[in-house]
């Protein structure tokens, strides 16, 4: 995390003091950065006594139901007077999927992330790509806010912070991120709860698919490359949901010679997920630009409107120019 200018935080806590109806969504295929980041901002705001809005953009993997205050994640029918709305974790505005429309009735818009691909389509941007989580900014602005810390909005910062660092062990963690976490600690939160409910809770249904998909290991490049495959035909045989192939990239990249793994999704017969990441050296967010994708420099992903054979070799053929 930067330094954060006084100003945008000045800039952003007086937008939120001056409406009342305020909204706040974030990307599609959720994850625990974005549901931890709505979910604190959401019930930081419900302490100020706004009427909060939080929208519902996709299915919520499973893996995050625990979380204090789920329940306010939710679709409306009409939505009407959208004095501020306030997206978190989002690089574009296509990301928001069902919600993106919103951006044209809203009277001000707050775009407060962490990618680098961030396109700045706020009033206000607070958009600072060396933060390792979106729920680091999120912290910033309920302490700046004088919002009290309750274990509900400790434990979704926790969880958001944790989730998008792989458990404070990527390069994008610093000292500014312990920091916050000691005093997310401080709030009498169960880290250890969080930990088990996060990590150590994966369905054998979930289990099965995993071990599918390493079936599928290719590797390339020496093996500096690796690509794992999740086809629809899987999905039946585990009885599993596409949302839980959450994790399985990791395991890719655990290989002690790999630096970018790739997990190929199959969503339907002309259409491929892409998800990257790398280890140490390799920029992933720009093997995603041909495909209008992006991300992070570690994490990124794209969509290829190509069946998943085809994709994987186009995605092969990339990698393997990438490591000449
Ligand atoms: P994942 O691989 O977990 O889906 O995504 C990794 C990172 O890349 C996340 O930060 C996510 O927001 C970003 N990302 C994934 N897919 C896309 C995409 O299609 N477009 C953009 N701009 N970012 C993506
Ligand atoms: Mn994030």
């Amino acid at each position: 995390m930067s330094n954060i200018p006084v100003k945008i935080l000045d800039d952003i806590a007086d937008a939120i003091h001056e409406r009342d109806n305020i909204y706040i969504a974030s990307h599609i295929q959720p994850d625990g950065d974005n549901i931890g980041s709505i979910l604190a901002m959401g019930l930081a705001l419900l302490e100020l006594n706004k009427n909060v809005f939080v929208l519902k953009s996709d299915i919520i993997p499973s893996d995050y139901l625990f979380l204090p205050g789920i329940e306010i994640i939710k679709e409306y029918k009409e939505i009407t007077d959208l004095d501020l709305f306030i997206i978190l974790d989002c690089s574009d505005i296509d990301r928001l999927g069902i919600n993106k429309n919103l951006i044209n009735k809203a009277n001000f818009v707050i775009n407060i992330d962490h990618h680098v691909t961030n396109t700045n389509f706020g009033g206000l941007n607070f958009v600072d790509s060396k933060a390792a989580a979106t729920g680091e900014l999120v912290f910033r602005i309920i302490e700046k806010l004088n919002i009290k810390f309750t274990k509900e909005i400790a434990t979704n910062l926790y969880t958001a912070i944790s989730t998008d660092t792989g458990s404070f062990k990527y390069e994008s963690v610093t000292d500014k991120t312990h920091e916050i976490i000691a005093k997310l600690l401080r709030c009498g939160i169960d880290h250890s709860y969080i930990n088990n409910k996060l990590y150590h809770s994966r369905s054998l249904e979930r289990t099965n698919l995993l071990i599918e998909s390493f079936l599928t290991l290719n590797t390339l490049a020496d093996n500096k490359a690796a690509i794992v495959k999740v086809t629809q035909k899987m999905l039946n045989r585990t009885k599993t949901k596409m949302e839980d192939t959450e994790g399985i990239i990791s395991f890719v990249r655990d290989i002690d010679s790999v630096e970018v793994a790739c997990l190929l999704k199959e969503i339907d017969d002309k259409e491929t997920k892409v998800s990257l990441r790398s280890k140490s050296y390799i920029d992933v967010a720009k093997i995603c630009e041909p495909f209008n994708g992006g991300g992070h420099i570690r994490a990124a992903g794209c969509t290829i409107y190509e069946d998943i054979g085809t994709s994987e070799k186009l995605i092969s053929n990339i990698l393997t120019e990438v490591f000449r």
